[in-house]
């Protein structure tokens, strides 16, 4: 069941040239009960009516499932996009509505032996979103794999949390970077796309499970790219960061004579 709110915005960090993190207070002391993995919608206006885009909450939650009364999200700048001119223009104190939550890109009941999370841009946001439920698993005898593509170092997003994670035995960070090569590569590092890394996986249809998070061309060519790899299907779990599609305006009513 989803429930309308108020956000009011309590802080903005500039991630890079063109992703901003944002903080939102939960207005009127209510507060959200979210799965790690799950999104909000924020309202806009447009030609006079409402419509919504959705973010992924990027909170780190204390475990599968929180009560959280602060909202993170982390959103990259699309070129005159309705959402983009909105958010950037955003003043600390404004307040914009919401409702929430949304989705099925959750870690389920079931223990997987292996996680492989993979992301571009701010599609790594549910994967910091389940830090805590991850390392529990990972105590559990699990191991993750969280592969983060962009085009140079500045767009892996949280790097260094990411990274501080996988100092813990069973958690692993790949960069995977098109355009750059790190400075100080780690082993796992590599020049490519996150499908580069895939390809090199020797994957065990049996007890691994795959998510793919961001671009939506990056979704589909790993999906498809997994496929040709035996896994199975529902092993193989998606979102694509996309825009609804804009609704076509009501024609004008003629009579015909
Ligand atoms: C489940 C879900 C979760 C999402 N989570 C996040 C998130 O955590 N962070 C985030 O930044 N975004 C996220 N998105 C994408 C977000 O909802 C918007 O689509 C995005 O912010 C662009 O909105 P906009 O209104 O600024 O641009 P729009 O007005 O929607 O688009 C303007 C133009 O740019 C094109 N366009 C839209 N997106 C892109 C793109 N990425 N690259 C190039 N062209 C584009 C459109 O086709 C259109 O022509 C998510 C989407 C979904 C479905």
């Amino acid at each position: 069941m989803q429930n309308n709110f108020d956000l009011k915005l309590i802080e903005t960090k500039d991630m890079n040239d063109n992703t901003v993190h944002f903080k939102f207070d939960i207005l009127n002391e209510q507060k959200l009960t979210l799965i790690a993995g799950q999104f909000i919608r924020l309202l806009f206006q447009q030609d006079g009516e409402e419509v919504f885009r959705s973010y992924s909450v990027a909170n780190i939650l204390n475990s599968c499932e929180d009560d959280i009364k602060t909202i993170e999200l982390a959103v990259s700048w699309v070129k005159g996009g309705l959402a983009t001119v909105g958010l950037s223009s955003m003043k600390i104190g404004e307040v914009i509505q919401a409702s929430a939550p949304y989705g099925r890109f959750c870690l389920t009941d079931k223990m997987w032996k292996r996680y492989f999370l993979v992301a571009t841009g701010t599609g790594v946001t549910p994967y910091r979103a389940m830090q805590n439920e991850l390392m529990k698993r990972i105590k559990q005898g699990a191991e993750v794999y969280i592969a983060m593509g962009a085009r140079d170092q500045s767009g892996l997003l949280y790097e260094d949390e990411f990274r501080e994670n996988a100092k813990t035995e069973g958690y692993h960070y790949i960069s995977c970077l098109s355009r750059e090569c790190l400075q100080c590569p780690s082993d796992l590092d590599l020049n490519g796309h996150v499908q580069t890394y895939l390809k090199t996986v020797e994957f065990d249809l049996d007890n691994d499970v795959v998510y793919l998070c961001g671009n939506p061309e990056m979704v589909d060519g790993a999906f498809n790219l997994l496929k040709e790899k035996g896994l199975p299907v529902p092993q193989i779990r998606r979102e694509k960061y996309v825009s609804p599609p804009k609704r076509k305006k009501k024609e004008a009513f003629t009579i015909k004579i």
